[in-house]
């Protein structure tokens, strides 16, 4: 081949442009798992079903109750930067949906054999769509939608090859359904492997999501964090409820005694979204700094919401990162939270110093 200077300039293909994007998009099943939880949700579902076969890489199927997708939306569902969710730059200022870039169905479909499987609920029939060979046809569904991965990255044995096993990559997966469900207590979450159920979750909140600012919404969602994480997450910590100027921050913060060794129980969501902050990281860290000894790692979970303008979600593919537009202001409403919800055990600490 010729040096690559010396080449034309073309325009690539729409497969190899997917399959470009999918690297940022989708690096191993539990990536996959979570864009596909995304839109069921972002469709309404009240109910999530994940399978599982060999960690995902075998196959990988989401099933919601959600809104589902009209016959004739089918394949557009599967182009690149088609979406239902934003119409306009104004739109995407101001998003509350998960997904709004219209690329996640896309790039899985070019690592793998994508099928998509849906009915929405005036729809007489259910139609099933193949994303290789573009075969539609009718087949029974109750109202939802079922998008079914096999074979992830057979294409791109490149990327098959980071994969890790079964078991790890299936730890992945039940780590993505978790941070879903600890923010949507409405929602009923089950996730299977091999046949076998490997969690599951019923909803504690019945009706339409209230949100934080709802003191039954704020039992519904302890509760659940006690159904995921075990009853004494929420034993061990106090709750965090607290609006400082146009932040509220919501949630649990671990005591003392709680802390890990790890960093592995700390969630933090802005508005109904999961992300990993520096600025957050930063200020929670900050908060327990004189309550924890040597590499003692806190757990918390905290939901914060802002107005989405304050935030933009549109920094990284993956969108868990997230850049807040003061995010000074942020970071005070952390730790003024914390700092507020850690006062008593703070001088109790103080009082009697552990040995
Ligand atoms: P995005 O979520 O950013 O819009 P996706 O590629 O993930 O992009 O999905 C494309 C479109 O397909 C969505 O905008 C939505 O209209 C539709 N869709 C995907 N999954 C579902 C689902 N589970 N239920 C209903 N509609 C869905
Ligand atoms: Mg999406």
């Amino acid at each position: 081949t010729l040096p690559a200077a010396a080449r034309p300039i073309r325009e690539l293909p729409d497969e190899l442009i997917s399959q470009i994007a999918a690297g940022e998009v989708v690096e191993r099943p539990a990536s996959a798992v979570r864009e596909l939880l995304d839109n069921a949700l972002d469709a309404g579902a009240r109910q999530i079903t994940v399978r599982l076969l060999a960690g995902g890489v075998r196959l990988l199927s989401v099933e919601d109750d959600g809104a589902g997708i009209a016959q004739d939306q089918l394949a557009l569902a599967l182009r690149r930067h088609a979406t239902s969710k934003i119409a306009s730059l104004d739109e995407l200022e101001s998003v509350l949906t998960m997904g709004f870039r219209g690329e996640a169905l896309a790039a899985i479909a070019s690592v793998s054999e994508l099928s998509l499987l849906s009915r929405p609920a005036g729809q007489a029939s259910a139609f099933l769509l193949d994303a290789r060979s573009g075969e539609l046809r009718p087949a029974a569904r109750s109202p939802g939608t079922t998008v079914e991965i096999k074979e992830l990255f057979f294409a791109t044995p490149a990327r098959r090859k980071f994969l890790k096993s079964d078991a790890t990559e299936l730890a992945h997966c039940v780590q993505a359904v978790r941070r879903h469900a600890l923010v949507r207590p409405d929602v009923g979450f089950a996730l299977w492997h091999e046949g076998r159920l490997v969690e599951q979750w019923r909803p504690t909140w019945s009706g339409p999501a209230a949100g934080t600012h709802d003191a039954a919404w704020r039992e519904a969602l302890g509760q659940r964090l006690a159904d995921v994480l075990g009853e004494d997450f929420v034993l061990q910590a106090v709750p965090v409820h607290r609006r400082v100027g146009s932040v509220v921050v919501t949630g649990w913060a671990g005591l003392p005694d709680a802390a890990r060794s790890r960093a592995d129980q700390q969630y933090c969501y802005v508005n109904g979204r999961f992300v990993r902050d520096r600025v957050l990281a930063h200020a929670t860290r900050s908060a327990y700094e004189d309550l924890l000894h040597g590499q003692r790692q806190p757990v918390y979970a905290l939901y914060l919401e802002l107005d989405p303008q304050r935030v933009d979600v549109n920094v990284h593919p993956t969108k868990i990162e997230v850049r807040f537009r003061d995010s000074r202001e942020v970071h005070q409403a952390v730790r003024h939270a914390l700092d507020d919800a850690l006062a008593a055990p703070r001088a109790q600490a103080l009082a009697e110093p552990d040995a």
